[in-house]
């Protein structure tokens, strides 16, 4: 792969990268056609990382297609795929590691310990091996946006660094390759985490600008739609440093994860 990344840099080529895990949705194939808008060559990475998961996640059950998913990338318009083996990206005595210190202690990385740290290593690796000179991220996974964007800047890399909206389904559910653990009852409670964040877009909207009179009603929002969810946080931050904020204002990202029938989903939307 990296030999194929230089000879098309030689021959002057504009490379594109979009990093996933695979069992790929219209969200990742947005993020295809964006990168080709950027480049002329886009690489769509499949590799479910196993250093982002912690043992007592879903590594092993997580969903994957690569047949089906060869497929989409080629309608969305991707030019290569590489999807490496487990063992290439950490052969046996493979001991280094980056880190990205402080945006990787909070929210996600509070309750997933590890998590960023496995993110921030396999796209360093993915950069050096695919050489992009743009890279595709998604708005879903916000806390990971900032971190790897913190990452390409504080290493050097000359990457431009793009991140595109969320996709959702029609209903509002955004886009998962998680949704799939959802069954009929879960599918529809799920809904809680995008009607958790519409209240708060709304609260917003009507002048209330108080974080935490934002989330009690978010909590009670979500108790309405899924009494049985669990909620991991619900957290109002800045979208660059990731700080708390007590009032909305430019800039506000609310995140949230909650656990519905024990499949853990993330949302997050920009307040303003
Ligand atoms: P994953 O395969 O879950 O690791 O995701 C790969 C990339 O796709 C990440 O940059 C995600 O943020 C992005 N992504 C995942 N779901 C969506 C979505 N619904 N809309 C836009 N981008 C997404």
């Amino acid at each position: 792969m990296q030999s194929v990344a230089r000879r098309l840099a030689a021959r002057g080529k504009r490379i594109g990268l979009v990093p996933t895990m695979g069992y790929l949705h219209e969200g990742h194939l947005s993020l295809i056609r964006r990168a080709k808008k950027e480049a002329e060559v886009v690489i769509t990475s499949i590799f479910v990382n196993p250093t982002q998961f912690a043992p007592n996640e879903d590594f092993a059950r997580y969903p994957r297609d690569e047949k089906g998913d060869v497929r989409k990338i080629k309608t969305a318009g991707g030019d290569i795929v590489f999807a490496p083996k487990a063992s290439e990206i950490y052969p046996a005595d493979f001991q280094t590691y980056v880190n990205v210190e402080k945006l990787s202690q909070t929210l996600e990385g509070s309750v997933r310990p590890g998590h960023f740290r496995g993110v921030t290593t396999v796209v360093a690796q993915l950069f050096n091996i695919t050489r992009p000179d743009v890279v595709v991220f998604g708005m879903k996974d916000f806390q990971q946006s900032v971190i790897l964007r913190q990452m390409t800047e504080d290493l050097g890399y000359p990457i431009k660094y793009v991140v595109a909206p969320t996709v959702r389904e029609s209903d509002g559910l955004a886009m998962s390759s998680r949704n799939k653990y959802l069954d009929t009852v879960a599918r529809r409670e799920a809904l809680c985490l995008y009607y958790a964040l519409k209240t708060a877009r709304q609260m917003v909207a009507a002048g209330k600008t108080r974080t935490a009179i934002i989330a009690q009603e978010m909590r009670a929002v979500i108790r309405a739609t899924c009494p049985t969810a669990r909620i991991d946080y619900i957290a109002f931050t800045n979208m660059r440093t990731l700080e708390s904020v007590r009032n909305v204002q430019r800039g506000t990202v609310v995140s949230l994860a909650v656990r519905v029938y024990g499949v853990r989903l993330i949302d997050n939307m920009k307040l303003r």
